[in-house]
């Protein structure tokens, strides 16, 4: 199929973005720059850009542009912040997350899909991002504490292990719920008055598997 990945790219952003009300002006940029057509098999290149999630294999799939943008907005990121992403998948959002200036580690728990964005997020020359094989339930310890927290799987609870290696002051956004059950994205705020947290709304992610996941 033939592609014209950056006609493409500016009707995503004008048509999906915008006219939802994203506005964050290095959100848009960099989405109307990343090539999304590299994170899907070659056979869905020609949907890559379409408003929708999109199959990567395995049963998972890479987020719908609208709800990458808007967790990208949410998450309030900019260059040298710390941002722990748990689901890598394709490597789309953490590549967003690296593109707006962020260190990005990234954990997922499916070896194939961990080696094949790790290898891509390269190929595209993003060094900032550390992609790791394991169980983002349980954190990245060894790298904590991060400002930024981006759980793109939808889990029963906030894994406590991600509560306690968020930094003071920071921010973290999950999906709360499960494939075949409602979901909502919750925004968590460790405040030094305590932990704050925000219903923001319906999402649908793929589900959070692992020790305090499904
Ligand atoms: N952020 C991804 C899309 C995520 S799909 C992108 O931009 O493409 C959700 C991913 O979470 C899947 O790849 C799934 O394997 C992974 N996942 C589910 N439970 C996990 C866990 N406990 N630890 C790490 N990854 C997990």
């Amino acid at each position: 199929m033939r592609v014209d990945p950056k006609r493409q790219r500016e009707r995503m952003v004008n048509d999906q973005l915008k006219a939802r009300g994203i506005s964050d002006a290095r959100v848009l940029a960099v989405m109307g720059e990343l090539p999304r057509h590299l994170f899907v098999e070659e056979a869905m290149a020609g949907r890559a850009y379409s408003d929708s999630p999109l199959p990567i294999g395995e049963g998972q799939t890479i987020s719908q542009p609208y709800i990458v943008a808007l967790m990208s907005e949410l998450l309030q990121v900019g260059p040298g912040t710390k941002v722990l992403e748990i689901g890598t998948g394709s490597g789309y959002q953490a590549a967003v997350l690296a593109k707006l200036g962020a260190d990005v580690h990234t954990v997922e728990r499916i070896p194939r899909l961990c080696a094949s964005a790790r290898e891509r997020l390269l190929s595209l020359g993003l060094f900032n991002v550390h992609v790791k094989l394991d169980d983002g339930t349980l954190g990245w310890p060894s790298a904590a504490p991060f400002d930024r927290i981006i759980v793109t799987a939808g889990g029963p609870e906030v894994p406590p292990p991600l509560v306690d290696q968020l930094g003071e002051g920071g921010r973290l956004l999950m999906p709360l719920g499960g494939a075949k059950r409602a979901q909502s994205l919750v925004l968590i705020e460790k405040t030094p008055a305590g932990v704050v947290q925000t219903d923001l709304g319906a999402v649908a992610f793929v589900d959070l598997v692992g020790k305090h996941g499904w």
